[in-house]
């Protein structure tokens, strides 16, 4: 199988997470930069269906020069070659002119069989870049997955949902996102470690992608962010003591609140 897995860097949840004052896109500078969880997920699963049906994984990742350490990551956990695209053009882009460069990026990725994505990226947290992708490139989507199988040329899986379970299929090739329910990523061993530093990362610009740089970064955006402030702090909580009517007394603060 030759599989594709989109990988983004993101800043660590323990960071502290700010806008930049100057075009509030987020400071990424000022936050330990990560590959982000879900992602280690989907790596984990390309590799598992690699061990079980042999092929090829290959990471690609769009974002800033550091973003190799992301996929460096990925390599170290076993995926065997990637692509970075990175461009200057590319800061503050939309989920619609990403989706655009990561479709463009697939495509130079030759006779690709399955597309794995994380459901929704930490920061960005759209969750919408699976299915834009499926639009352009034309295949069908199979999204937020706890379970994926391949069996022949049909990808299956499982979608958790508060009515149920659903259980849904596509022909390859295709695209599937997976949810933090679907495994648990391995750690890379030293080995893989000393391993990834050899394996291949091709660098793009969007001029190697044949996109038009005025469709994408902050000047290409559908949407933009006006005003940004931080959020208030915390105001201390109220204390209440049960001296047998403990209960009461949460139950008239939350109908005070209009809790309840
Ligand atoms: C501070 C801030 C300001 C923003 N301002 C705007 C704005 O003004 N207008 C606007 O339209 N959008 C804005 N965005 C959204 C931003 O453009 C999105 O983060 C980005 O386009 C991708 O969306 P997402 O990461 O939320 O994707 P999701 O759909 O949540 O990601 C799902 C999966 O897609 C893959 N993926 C996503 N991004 C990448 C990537 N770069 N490389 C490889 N794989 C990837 C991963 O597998 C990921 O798990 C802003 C985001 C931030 C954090």
């Amino acid at each position: 199988m030759n599989i594709v897995v989109l990988v983004k860097q993101v800043p660590d949840t323990w960071s502290e997470r700010k806008l930049t004052d100057a075009d509030h896109t987020l400071d990424r500078e000022s936050a330990d930069a990560v590959l982000d969880e879900i992602n280690e997920r989907a790596v984990e699963e390309a590799l598992l269906l690699k061990e079980a049906h042999g092929g090829e994984v290959t990471v690609i990742a769009m974002g800033p020069g550091r973003a190799t350490d992301a996929i460096r990551k990925a390599l170290s956990m076993g995926a065997d070659k990637a692509v970075h695209v990175s461009d200057d053009a590319l800061h503050g882009s939309d989920v619609i002119a990403t989706a655009k460069v990561l479709a463009k990026a697939i495509g130079t990725v030759e006779g690709f069989d399955l597309v794995i994505a994380g459901n929704e990226a930490t920061d960005g947290r759209a969750g919408a870049i699976p299915a834009i992708l499926a639009e352009i490139l034309g295949l069908p989507q199979v999204t937020q997955l706890r379970k994926v199988t391949v069996e022949g040329t049909t990808v299956k899986g499982e979608r958790e949902t508060e009515e149920g379970v659903a259980h849904l299929e596509a022909s390859l090739p295709a695209i599937v996102s997976v949810t933090e329910k679907i495994n648990e990523p391995r750690y890379p061993s030293f080995k893989g470690i000393m391993a990834a530093k050899k394996k291949p990362v091709t660098t793009l610009t969007v001029a190697d992608l044949g996109v038009d740089a005025g469709e994408v970064g902050l000047g290409g955006a559908w949407s933009g962010v006006i005003e940004a402030s931080p959020k208030p702090p915390r105001s201390a909580g109220q204390r209440i003591d049960d001296e047998g009517v403990g209960g009461s007394k949460i139950a008239e603060y939350l109908v005070g609140q209009k809790l309840i």
